[in-house]
C-alpha cells in the first residue's frame, strides 16, 4: 500500500478544506475535522479520513446541514433531548455533551436523548468526554440494516456500536467502543482495499455462506453479530434505546427513508452518564483501580481504550492511504 505521511495539522486542514469547499460553514467544518483528526490520531483509521468522502456525499445530497444549530429541549428534570437541526453528530454533540456533563454533575444521572441527527464516526469521543468531567459515561446508535439477527441470513439490525467509559481522575479513562457486529462494517471495508482477509464468522456472503473475504461481505453480503444470540441480544438493545426510546428510526427505517448517497442516516443516539461522586459516594476510584490492576496482573490482558491511548501520545506524522488522499483532493477541485 502507497502511502502519504500527513501531520495531525495536515490532516485537520485538509478535511476542513474539503467540508468548507462541499458546503459545510466554519463551525461545522472545524468540529467534524477535528473529530477526524483524533480518530486518525488515536488510530481509529475505520472513522477518519476514510470517511471524509460519504460525509461530503452527503452535504453534496443535501441531506446532511452543513450549517446545523442544534437545539436543547429540557424535557424532565435528568433528560435533555436535542434537536440536531439535521447535522452531523460531532456537531450535535458539541452543544449536547457540555450540558448533559452540567446535569448529571448535580442530578447523579442523566440521559441525553439526540434526535435528527447523522452519526457516522467511533462512540468514543463522548464517552471518553464524559469520563474525562468525572462521570460514567455510556452511548449507542443504531445505523442502516447490515447485521443479520442470530439465525437470520439477511440483516435487519444496524452495526449498532456501544461506548461505555469509565473515569479515572488523574488517569486516563478505561474507553471500550464497539460495533455490536462482530466487525464495523468501516473495518471490513478497510481489511477489502488493504486486501486482508477477516476471520470466519465475520460475515456471509450473497448466497448465505460463510466467508473470510471482506469484499464478499461489503458487496451484498451481511455482517454478523458478535457472540452470537447474545450479540444480538445486545444489538437489538441498541435498536430500540437509539430508536424507539428517543422517537428515532429503528435501522431498517433509516433505510427506507434514506437517499442511499453513501452518508450516515438520520437518526437517533441515546446516551447516559452516571456520577459515581453521587452514587458510590467515596472511595469509588479506589476500588475500580484494584479491579483493574487485578486484571492486568493476568498474563496476556490489556485495558480496552489502551491501544488508541498509546497511539495518541505519538505527536508525529500518520502514513495515510495514498489513493484515499487523491480522492479526497477531487473532491475540493
Ligand atoms: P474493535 O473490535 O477494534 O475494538 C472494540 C473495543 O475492544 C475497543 O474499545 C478496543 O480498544 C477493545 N479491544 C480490542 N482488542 C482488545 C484486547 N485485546 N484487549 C482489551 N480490549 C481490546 O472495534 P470495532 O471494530 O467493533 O468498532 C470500531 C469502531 O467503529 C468503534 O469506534 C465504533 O464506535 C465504530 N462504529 C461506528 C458506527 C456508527 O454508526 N457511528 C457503526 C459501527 C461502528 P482499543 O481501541 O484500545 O483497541
Amino acid at each position: 500500500m502507497s502511502t502519504i505521511s500527513l501531520t495531525l495539522e495536515d490532516i485537520y486542514n485538509l478535511s476542513k478544506k474539503t467540508l468548507l469547499f462541499n458546503g459545510c460553514d466554519n463551525q461545522n467544518a472545524s468540529i467534524l475535522s477535528d473529530t477526524i483528526m483524533r480518530a486518525e490520531r488515536d488510530g481509529s483509521l475505520s472513522h477518519g479520513l476514510f470517511r471524509l468522502p460519504a460525509y461530503v456525499a452527503s452535504l453534496r445530497s443535501k441531506k446532511v446541514k452543513g450549517n446545523a444549530k442544534p437545539t436543547i429541549e429540557n424535557k424532565a428534570p435528568g433528560v435533555i433531548r436535542i434537536l440536531g437541526d439535521g447535522g452531523f453528530a460531532p456537531i450535535v454533540l458539541s452543544v449536547g455533551l457540555p450540558a448533559i456533563i452540567d446535569l448529571t454533575k448535580k442530578n447523579g444521572v442523566g440521559v441525553l436523548a439526540i434526535t435528527n441527527s447523522h452519526h457516522m464516526a467511533a462512540l468514543w469521543p463522548e464517552t471518553e468526554a464524559i469520563a474525562e468531567a468525572g462521570l460514567v459515561g455510556f452511548a449507542c446508535t443504531a445505523y442502516k440494516p447490515m447485521v443479520a439477527p442470530a439465525g437470520a441470513k439477511q440483516s435487519l439490525f444496524g452495526t449498532n456500536p456501544i461506548s461505555f467509559a469509565w473515569p479515572r481522575p488523574g488517569k486516563t479513562p478505561v474507553v471500550y467502543d464497539m460495533a455490536t457486529a462482530s466487525m464495523a462494517m468501516g473495518e471490513v471495508q478497510v481489511a477489502a482495499r488493504e486486501g486482508h482477509s477477516v476471520p470466519l464468522g465475520t460475515g456471509l456472503n450473497k448466497d448465505g455462506k460463510e466467508t473470510t473475504n471482506p469484499s464478499e461481505i461489503a458487496d451484498g453480503g451481511v455482517l454478523l453479530p458478535f457472540g452470537g444470540y447474545k450479540g444480538s441480544a445486545i444489538s437489538m438493545m441498541v435498536e430500540l434505546l437509539a430508536g424507539a426510546l428517543l422517537g428515532e428510526w429503528f435501522s431498517f427505517e433509516a433505510k427506507e427513508l434514506d437517499n442511499n448517497d453513501g452518508g450516515p442516516p438520520k437518526g437517533g443516539e441515546f446516551i447516559l452518564a452516571m456520577s459515581p461522586d453521587k452514587i458510590a459516594g467515596q472511595n469509588w476510584e479506589e476500588h475500580a483501580d484494584q479491579l483493574f490492576e487485578k486484571m492486568l496482573a493476568l498474563e496476556g490482558v490489556r485495558l480496552p481504550g489502551e491501544r488508541r491511548h498509546k497511539n495518541r501520545l505519538n505527536l508525529g506524522p500518520r502514513e495515510i492511504n495514498k489513493e484515499l488522499i487523491e480522492k479526497i483532493n477531487k473532491l475540493s477541485e
